[in-house]
């Protein structure tokens, strides 16, 4: 086997990926047509030219526009199968999924329906392709923290296969800190904390993420790079960075891939793990994140598996299956360079 075909088949696990962002581009149209809406493509072509971005801001206006087109609860069966099965593709055998139910609810849908949706579909996916995915709640920034506040009502009436929350959406204007006392009620309910961070705002969000969330993990946390103090605390405290690298490229947030500090946060003793975010969204999947590492940061294949592995060790999983995970990534990993 090539370099390349080995890349693509290694075993990966994937641990920043919006369920919604990850809505196939012929489900899209699929989803218009049903809803009866009236929608700026009507092509797949269409579809991929309307995913491309001048910067993070217009990003999340497309990405609305990918909300607007979900109109009932049970939509949701088919994105979570087809996350699955495009990332199975990619050898992809671990998932953590986010899911921003509150863009929804305002919109009119049921949480609950679409959890149940949700999780019909990943026990398909299960069922096909033998791959796992668990679920956290992106409580979406924008809405406020009294509002982060009833997400949790949410979850803890009606929280199957929910193991963590987040916060996305706009970083720019909604600092990490407000957040404080939903993220301490979260961790006292048993939920896992990451935060987005550093991507689309400056230190300021990273450190609020680290020290007044008291976060695992951080989603891209790309800005931290400029700051050796602060690599050093995510360094200390064991926070895992959920890095992104062609989101990244695609909102702006770096200029290339070959620019992407992930190097400097694995030289500052980082845990970090390489995952897709939105992938039909950003013309990219695993096996390209993998690969684009390997061409423009000469990542070697079994640097690109210890990436896989971090992702295992920061699994929001108990000990025991994590480290049966970790066996079966070893063993496969062994297989494959026989
Ligand atoms: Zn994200």
């Amino acid at each position: 086997m090539d370099t390349l075909g080995t890349i693509r088949a290694l075993p990966k696990a994937e641990q920043h990926i919006h369920l919604v962002g990850s809505t196939q581009p012929e489900t899209l149209l699929w989803l218009a047509e049903e809803g009866g809406l009236d929608v700026p493509f009507e092509t797949v072509e269409e579809v991929r030219d309307f995913f491309s971005y001048t910067d993070f801001d217009h990003f999340i206006r497309v990405y609305s526009t990918v909300v607007d087109c979900i109109t009932e609860e049970g939509q949701f069966e088919r994105i979570a199968y087809e996350m699955l099965e495009a990332g199975h593709r990619c050898n992809v055998r671990d998932f953590e999924a986010s899911f921003s139910a509150p863009d929804h609810v305002r919109k009119g849908l049921d949480y609950g329906g679409m959890l149940d949706a949700i999780n019909r579909g990943l026990r398909r996916g299960k069922r096909d392709f033998g791959v796992d995915c668990r679920l956290r709640i992106d409580l979406v920034r924008n809405y406020g923290p009294d509002y982060g506040m009833k997400v949790l009502d949410w979850i803890e009436e009606k929280g199957e296969n929910i193991v963590a929350i987040d916060i996305g959406g706009s970083e720019k204007g909604y600092p990490p800190e407000p957040y404080g006392p939903v993220y301490k009620r979260a961790r006292a309910m048993g939920l896992r904390l990451v935060a987005h961070a550093g991507e689309a705002a400056g230190l300021d969000s990273v450190w609020g993420a680290v020290e007044g969330l008291g976060v695992e993990r951080i989603g891209h946390g790309t800005i931290a790079a400029k700051e050796p103090e602060l690599m050093k605390v995510i360094a200390e405290r064991n926070v895992t960075i959920e890095a992104c690298p062609v989101s990244n490229v695609r909102t702006g947030a770096v200029a290339s891939v070959a620019q992407h500090p992930i190097r400097e946060f694995i030289d500052s003793g980082i845990r970090v793990t390489v995952n897709s975010d939105d992938p039909p969204m950003f013309g990219t999947d695993m096996n390209n994140e993998y690969i684009q590492l390997h061409r423009q940061l000469g990542f070697t294949v079994m640097e690109l598996f210890q990436l896989s592995l971090n992702a295992v060790d920061s699994a929001f999983l108990p000990e025991e299956e994590k480290a049966a995970l970790r066996e079966r990534f070893v063993h496969e990993y062994a297989a494959l360079m026989e």
